[in-house]
């Protein structure tokens, strides 16, 4: 019997190792049917060669209606006044910007106008494949607090308990529970935006739909109530400190790092009009990122990729190969960094089997380079696979003839 589809790749990675040697990965009905040794000859529907395939990569945070690669304030301020045609097309250019990099899922982080659920729908009966869209709806925070882009505002118990019996349409629940950074100062702006209380009221509404949470949180106060309230994963997570860390390893605490916002920042601090005392402070910051992260990396905390792309010049798809290098420059060894764009959100977030192997959606992809020769080179898929739905890049299938 003929396969739908055949990947005889030269080395593959299976969401947690990498293998150096030759497989066959058979695809039928949309699941990966059989991982077999060599370059075998099947008879398939399909068959692609190619030297490295993979899990198709997750993008664990994004913002889909806002374009990252906008840097002009103005221009950024005006699209969110744009209306919702225009955020669904920035959406919709996003999901194939991402899926050129080989990505086949994608968290969205909160959007105040459900823009995020609209695309989960459209993705999900498109014509063509497209990547599978983890929706919060609009993300919770304090009335009158940081957030406004992204969440609706909650002040009592009794509204969080009516938002979260609105929330059944929702995958995830996102918590916006602190400010933004004050770079110069090194701080963060502002108590946290939600107490003990109220986080142990939304942490168990979370439970009751059966839906992981993700925190918006940066600075130490923030940190610590996010970990003894355990929380999913922890999004950014600025100024950690190892006590944090070690907690958020003992508790299962995930970490998305989401290193590229503030790089940005500290690469084009004329983007935002930075003075030197906050690009020293941004510095700074990074640098205890990248302590935290390789430390992450060695006790075992779940590390999550996500590049909060949208963010200003933080563009959806690359901004997350560059997330993965900039773990990998901070010490964290390849097959993590990879990991946390396959094995590790899948397990977190029970998307079914986490590896690539038999049994599994057939969300895979193809590039041209090993990602042992170069992370960079993951920019480009040559080809990809979303519920055994084949896209080839056009300059792959142009060079196929
Ligand atoms: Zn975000």
């Amino acid at each position: 019997m003929a396969h739908d589809l055949a990947i005889l790749a030269d080395e593959w990675f299976d969401g947690e190792r990498l293998h150096r040697s030759p497989a066959t990965i058979l695809v039928d009905a949309g699941l990966v049917a059989a991982v077999l040794p060599g370059h075998q000859g099947p008879r398939a529907a399909e068959i692609l060669r190619t030297p490295f395939a993979g899990p198709g990569l997750v993008e664990c945070h994004c913002h889909l209606f806002l374009d990252g690669v906008e840097t002009d304030g103005r221009r950024r301020e005006a699209h969110l006044a744009a209306g919702e045609q225009a955020w669904l097309a920035t959406g919709r250019a996003n999901l194939r910007r991402m899926r050129a990099c080989g990505i086949t899922a994608v968290r969205d982080a909160g959007d105040r106008w459900g823009i995020n659920h609209r695309l989960r729908a459209e993705a999900a009966v498109a014509a063509e494949p497209l990547p599978r869209v983890r929706s919060p709806g609009r993300a919770l925070r304090r009335k009158g607090r940081y957030g406004g882009f992204m969440a609706e505002e909650v002040e009592t118990a009794a509204d969080i308990e009516r938002a979260l019996a609105a929330r059944t349409d929702a995958d995830d629940l996102k918590i916006v529970l602190t400010g933004i950074i004050d770079f110069a100062a090194g701080t963060v702006k502002g108590a946290p935006q939600f107490n003990a209380e109220e986080l142990a009221l939304l942490a168990a509404g979370a439970r009751r739909l059966g839906i992981p949470t993700f925190a918006h949180c940066s600075g130490l106060d923030g940190l610590r109530l996010a970990v003894d309230a355990g929380l999913g994963s922890i999004e950014h997570g600025f100024f950690m400190d190892q006590a944090v860390l070690a907690r958020m390893a003992e508790r299962g605490v995930g970490w998305t790092p989401t290193w590229s916002p503030v790089a940005v920042m500290a690469e084009r601090p004329g983007l935002i009009g930075l003075d030197a005392a906050s690009v020293a402070g941004l510095e700074r910051i990074l640098a205890n990122h990248r302590r935290h992260l390789a430390l992450a990396a060695q006790w075992g905390v779940v590390l999550l990729a996500g590049s909060d792309a949208g963010s200003c010049g933080v563009a959806h798809g690359d901004a997350l190969i560059g997330e993965l290098e900039a773990m990998q420059a901070a010490g964290v060894p390849l097959e993590a960094c990879l990991a946390a764009a396959t094995a590790a959100p899948r397990r977190a977030w029970k998307m079914g089997a986490p590896l690539l192997a038999p049994g599994a959606a057939a969300d895979l992809a193809c590039w041209e380079v090993s990602p042992r020769e170069s992370l960079a080179a993951l920019r480009q898929a040559t080809a990809v696979v979303v519920g055994g739905r084949l896209w080839r890049a056009e300059a792959a299938v142009a060079a196929a003839g």
